[in-house]
């Protein structure tokens, strides 16, 4: 299989609406020319809540999709409505296996939560896409670049992320795979 031939598998947790999971997809396609399919749903990851921060431990989710086969896929990246956190944040959009396979994103922070639950919006959808295509520059080993016009800039708000374009700078798109 050549690097342009590489398979990035969506999985939704818990019930995500199929238009997110198809704009994630038609992004990664668009931008990095990868093949991309959606996967059955895993169920709600409630075994992750954390009771006295009343939200989600991410570490706990990517642990449990490295634990499962995926032999198909090159990278997965996991859709959820849930509260992320990682220990030294109060919160993530998303978060990622540097260099690995696994990533997740989160659609919990991108909008008010009852507007993830009816059709989600046009500005919600380019949101996650975004997140996405952030963690997977993770997944292919870029770090956080300091160009406020590429997708790997860091970014905690959602003004900021809304700031950032949904595509590489040169620098960063450099060491991704070819397309
Ligand atoms: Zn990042
Ligand atoms: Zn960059």
């Amino acid at each position: 299989m050549t690097a342009s031939a590489k398979i990035i598998g969506l999985v939704p947790i818990g019930k995500i609406p199929r238009d997110v999971l198809k704009v994630i997809a038609a992004h990664i396609t668009g931008y990095l020319n990868l093949k991309t399919e959606i996967l059955p749903p895993l169920k709600h990851p409630s075994y992750a809540c954390d009771l006295r921060r009343l939200q989600y431990d991410a570490g706990i989710i990517l642990s449990t999709l490295e634990s499962m086969p995926f032999h198909d896929h090159d990278k997965v990246i996991g859709v959820l409505d849930v509260d992320l956190f990682i220990p030294v944040f109060t919160h993530v959009f998303g978060e990622a296996r540097q260099g690995g396979k696994h990533a997740l994103v989160s659609l919990y922070r991108l909008g008010s939560p009852p507007s993830i639950r009816k059709k989600l919006s046009p500005c919600i959808l380019e949101r996650a896409a975004k997140v996405a295509l952030h963690e997977l520059g993770h997944l292919f080993n870029r770090v956080h670049c300091e160009d406020s016009n590429c997708i790997m800039h860091f970014t905690g708000l959602v003004e900021d992320l809304d700031k950032i374009p949904p595509y590489f700078c040169p620098y960063c798109a450099a060491a991704l795979p070819p397309i």
